[in-house]
């Protein structure tokens, strides 16, 4: 059975408000009704896109004037009637007069024609998005009606990103890219020699405007996969740290290697919008907690990985916080270094110092700790085991992960073991989440406070007292109403790419 199988239920899509589509147009019929600017733009819109278009109106302003004679381009002094609309694909109604719009959207109804009444969301079949064009490259922006104006900014923010070179890099790919797909005929290395091509020297090159200099390198590299695709392909695996939560806190090289694996090994600490990241077509693979206590056994995760990065793929072993801080990435790749598939490890953030950080702790500061330890608070049957005397040495920071469950034992044995009743620990839930909750008490007391609070995993506790410099430094504010779903909001630096369009 595969591990996937056993996943709980997640969205990895999630629901969309509009389904974002490019309409090919072209010789196809297009009404506007209406003689205005408003009218004119839809017109104008339709007409670069080699519709035919017929205007309603009973008079045309001057915006109209620059297509007067466009063979496309039928003007007609009539009031909107069935025949007009009978085999239009789309329907504007733009005539700024009430009545007559909404004549245009009963009209248009019955005919079966898409329409858009300009400036009334609900009369609306369809929604015209702020555009970037690069021809042939173009970008469609919405907001789904919630904000025209966060679309525009969106929408600036990007035509400053975008080099309008940009435009003839999509066409010099467009232009080889049948070329392309007959030399290279398997799809996954057709996909990866796009990538190189298109995030590496030969797009530079495009870009400068040296486009014969490209072509020519572009060959080279078109040999060189043709070689490459002869012998069988051995993949490879990143094993990438995904951070505490807030997927603002990936690296870059993270970001990357998400974007550009063909399949992904998760469990339970990687949120979904961290997983949004990943390439849509990529394969996602569960292998957290199957049941309540039943995790996929180590070496199975790391044969998983053999077999996948043997057939080829580009397999990615997202952990949360960092891989190698109780995370066993060291033991998942040893198998990998053994059966001699190439991995690479991307450090994150791990759960302290993300927690650290959030909650206004720091883990050390000249007046309070000159050291900062980090322990795992893993129960063996069900009693800590750990090195009590490194624990309670003074000037210095505690982190406990993993040790909620443990909170009470570890407690007691603190104070059983002579450390300052008074000694401040605070218990972070959800660290670097919109959900962040904090918990500080002292070692006396915080195990019942964090029960009353019902705090639950993933939580991390920190004992010593630079836990006090909380009250100054809390700068970590989360609305109370914010959900996680919330940081996929401000984390996106842009949306999964669909690299397949290029396979
Ligand atoms: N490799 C991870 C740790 C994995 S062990 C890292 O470097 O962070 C899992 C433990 O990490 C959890 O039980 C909890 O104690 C801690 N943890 C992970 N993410 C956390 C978060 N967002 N908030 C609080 N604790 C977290």
């Amino acid at each position: 059975m595969k591990a996937r199988d056993h996943a709980p239920q997640r969205s990895f899509d999630g629901s969309m408000e509009q389904l974002p589509i490019f309409l090919d147009i072209r010789d196809k019929r297009v009404v506007v009704v209406g003689g205005g600017t408003a009218a004119a733009r839809k017109a104008d819109h339709a007409l670069r896109a080699g519709a035919r278009v017929t205007v309603l109106a009973d008079s045309v302003n001057d915006d109209f004037k620059e297509w007067a004679d466009h063979p496309n381009l039928t003007v007609l002094s009539e009031t909107p009637r069935k025949e007009h609309f009978q085999g239009a694909i789309l329907a504007y109604g733009a005539a700024e007069d009430r009545e007559i719009d909404l004549k245009v959207h009963a009209l248009a109804r019955d005919a079966g024609t898409l329409v858009n009444i300009v400036d009334s969301p609900d009369y609306c079949d369809f929604v015209t998005p702020a555009i970037v064009d690069r021809d042939p490259l173009l970008i469609a922006i919405s907001s789904s009606g919630t904000s025209p104006i966060l679309a525009r900014i969106i929408k600036a923010r990007l035509e400053t990103m975008l080099p309008s070179a940009y435009g003839r890099l999509a066409r010099f790919v467009g232009e080889l890219r049948g070329r392309v797909m007959e030399a290279i005929t398997d799809g996954p290395a057709r996909r990866r020699f796009w990538e190189r091509i298109i995030d590496g020297p030969v797009a530079d090159l495009v870009l400068a405007g040296a486009t014969e200099k490209a072509e020519a390198t572009l060959n080279s590299e078109l040999e060189a996969s043709r070689r490459e695709a002869a012998r069988p392909t051995v993949g490879e695996v990143y094993l990438v740290g995904a951070g505490p939560g807030d997927p603002d806190l990936l690296t870059f090289r993270a970001l990357r290697l998400i974007q550009r694996a063909d399949v992904v090994l998760y469990d339970r600490l990687i949120s979904d919008c961290l997983l949004n990241l990943v390439r849509r077509d990529a394969e996602r693979i569960y292998v957290g907690k199957m049941n309540r206590d039943h995790t996929m056994p180590q070496e199975d995760i790391s044969e998983l990985m053999v077999r996948l990065a043997k057939e080829g793929k580009r397999v990615l072993r997202l952990k949360g916080g960092d891989p190698f801080i109780f995370g066993r990435g060291g033991e998942e790749i040893e198998r990998l270094a053994h059966a001699e598939v190439p991995f690479q490890v991307v450090p994150g953030i791990t759960a302290a110092t993300g927690a650290s950080a959030y909650a206004g702790i720091p883990l050390t500061h000249r007046d309070h700790a000159q050291a900062c330890v980090f322990v795992t608070g893993h129960g063996k049957n069900g009693r800590l085991d750990l090195d009590w005397k490194t624990l309670l040495q003074p000037a210095q920071t505690v982190v406990v992960y993993m040790g909620l469950s443990m909170l009470p034992e570890l407690t007691r044995e603190f104070l059983a073991r002579g450390a300052d009743p008074n000694l401040p620990v605070a218990v972070v839930e959800n660290a670097t989440r919109r959900s962040q909750r904090v918990v500080t008490g002292t070692v006396t007391d915080i195990a019942d406070k964090v029960a009353e609070a019902g705090i639950e995993a993933p939580a991390l506790t920190i004992l010593g007292t630079v836990v006090t410099l909380r009250a100054r430094l809390n700068w970590y504010h989360p609305s109370s109403a914010a959900s996680d779903e919330g940081d996929c909001l401000h984390a996106m630096p842009f949306d999964p790419v669909e690299t397949s369009e290029f396979a």
